[in-house]
């Protein structure tokens, strides 16, 4: 009951306490930070779950509370996910500038979490960062983390790093932001998204209503900040980053056709799965194919599926295989890494093939069977050109790939299987037959995008940001590095495209049923193409049950930083 209560008076202190800064006190900000942010990690919002409506409308509330909303309640604007089963929303908040600038800083971060099965004993405890922070002193810890606990600067708890911590600065800084005195006259338009952990829909679907809102009340963005969790890079690293961009990601898919035969005529057939074992090798941690730009480099693809298509057993080798790589992006055209792993391919295939020739013909030296060459013709193909070649016979691959993609998915079947499952009904109908391998796209798919320094107006921009993040090191005695990566995937792929067109044109006709499955504005991105930086609270081991938050970077350094980039784009 006492613990109801005070839940209540925190919940009242935060939504309704309206205190005044101070111009000059350092850490200004601390106490009601560190309150919000226990306040919001408290309200659990697993991602994808009804939770994230309950945090959605927490922070409707937080922002309806502040006076400046209840002048404007119109500049508070929710809007619910369309087709979402769970009805989740995104909250939009309007601060006008006091001129009539229309230049506008788009603030984003996300109100989901990731889930607390990784918590075990702890899970009770996940949401509440004190309770979480009592039962840690009594578990065993590896070292690090003891050391953080006892050190009294860190908050643990489900999305006290990543990001509620984030939420809450945005929601500080809106307060701040509105009180007459601190008035800018540029704009900003605070936006929480919801699903961040799982398809980024939120962003996704906030993209079109950013641009409706930058019409209806005449907004030029200038800058989207999003202020999602950075963490060291390697060990005892002792910078802050900002990223002035974020890395992509594209999964790159393989459907692999072999020649089913009976392990008693081994050499007749071709083995679907031994060719994606040479494509696997070929492509999985490849060095060379990590890709780099102004000398920072990506992790190579990493192989998250392999499967043969047997749904039992028997003595028939396996006739089809599906592989899929996460394959990350700084800056190459999606249409070139393509180009490059369908060249992969045809030299895998080709090898393989020779291979078993060699082999066959050994066996046969051995045993005296009668050696024939295999007449085998191997191809590899595109999605776009799997398509073309059904054309070619007459079908309409278009609807069919439609009527493929909503039946499965009604089914409720993973969307990268039904990626597959399209590939395999269209060689089936075309009469394409194995050694064969088709390279196409699934769900998801993240743009990349950063500030180019052979851009002239990005670099300046660029360097705008770098002369800030150096000012606001100097006032805190931190050491910023400024860098063009984003490297943890994020929302910020969603409001600024690097690809060129004809490049997103091969994405699109490479991704089976992109439309139903993964549907991205692509054309909006593309037209918004705002620049994306990402000023971040700070702390460690995100994604597990030692998450937990940097407290005097995030609460004292990150909201001045804010405060001065605000400051030097909009005053
Ligand atoms: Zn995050």
């Amino acid at each position: 009951m006492i613990k109801e209560i005070s839940r209540q008076l925190h919940t009242v202190h935060c939504l309704f306490f309206y205190r005044r800064y101070s111009m000059s006190e350092k850490g200004r900000f601390y106490d009601d930070l560190l309150a919000l942010t226990k306040h919001l990690v408290s309200i659990p919002s697993v991602s994808p779950t009804a939770g994230e409506i309950n945090i959605a409308d927490e922070i409707e509330k937080n922002i309806r509370a502040i006076p400046y909303f209840s002048q404007h309640p119109d500049y508070v604007i929710t809007r619910t996910l369309p087709n979402d089963p769970l009805g989740r929303k995104n909250v939009f908040a309007l601060l006008k500038g006091t001129g009539e600038r229309q230049d506008t800083i788009v603030c984003h971060g996300h109100m989901d979490t990731v889930n607390v099965d990784d918590f075990g004993p702890l899970k009770p405890y996940a949401f509440s960062c004190s309770e979480l922070a009592a039962h840690l002193s009594s578990t065993h810890l590896p070292n690090d983390v003891r050391h953080d606990l006892e050190d009294g600067n860190w908050l643990f708890g489900r999305g006290a790093c990543d990001m509620k911590s984030g939420d809450a600065v945005f929601l500080i800084l809106l307060r701040f932001l509105s009180q007459p005195e601190n008035r800018l006259s540029g704009n900003l338009l605070f936006l929480f998204t919801c699903d961040e952990e799982c398809e980024n829909t939120g962003m996704v679907e906030a993209v079109p209503v950013i641009e409706e809102l930058c019409q209806k009340f005449q907004l030029h963005p200038v800058l989207a900040v999003n202020n999602d969790y950075v963490g060291p890079l390697y060990q005892d690293d002792p910078h802050r980053y900002v990223y002035t961009g974020t890395v992509g990601k594209i999964l790159a898919s393989f459907y692999i056709l072999g020649i089913e035969t009976h392990v008693g005529r081994i050499y007749e057939g071709i083995s679907a799965s031994a060719i994606a074992a040479r494509l696997i090798d070929a492509v999985d941690t490849n060095p060379g194919l990590c890709d780099e730009y102004d000398g920072e480099f990506c992790q190579p693809p990493a192989l998250l599926k392999m499967k043969d298509l047997k749904t039992e057993y028997n003595v028939q080798t396996s006739q089809a295989a599906f592989i899929y790589f996460n394959y990350l992006i700084h800056d190459r055209e999606v249409s070139d890494i393509l180009e490059e792993l369908k060249q992969i391919a045809v030299h895998e295939l080709h090898n393989y093939l020779s291979d078993q020739e060699i082999k066959f013909q050994t066996f046969c030296r051995r045993t005296g069977e009668i050696y024939i060459p295999s007449d085998a013709v191997p191809h590899v193909y595109t999605f776009e050109e799997l398509c073309a070649l059904c054309r070619k016979r007459g079908m309409n691959p278009d609807s069919r790939i439609r009527e493929i993609a909503e039946k499965d998915l009604s089914a409720g079947m993973d969307k990268r299987d039904i990626s597959q499952h399209i590939v395999e009904i269209l060689c089936d109908e075309a009469h394409l037959f194995g050694p064969a391998v088709i390279l196409f796209l699934s769900p998801p798919y993240c743009p990349h995008n950063t500030l180019h320094k052979e851009i002239p107006a990005e670099d300046s921009l660029r360097q705008q940001i770098i002369e800030v993040a150096e000012k606001t090191g100097l006032e805190w005695n931190e050491k910023f590095q400024v860098r063009h990566f984003f490297p943890y995937l994020s929302d910020s792929s969603y409001v600024k495209i690097d690809d060129s067109y004809p490049s997103m044109e091969k994405t699109l006709s490479n991704f089976p049923a992109m439309d139903t499955l993964y549907p991205l504005p692509l054309q909006t991105i593309k037209k918004l193409s705002i620049p994306a930086v990402n000023m971040g609270v700070y702390g460690r081991d995100c994604h597990t049950w030692t998450e937990r938050l940097y407290m005097p970077y995030s609460f004292n350094v990150l909201p001045e930083l804010l405060l001065n980039t605000f400051r030097h784009f909009l005053k």
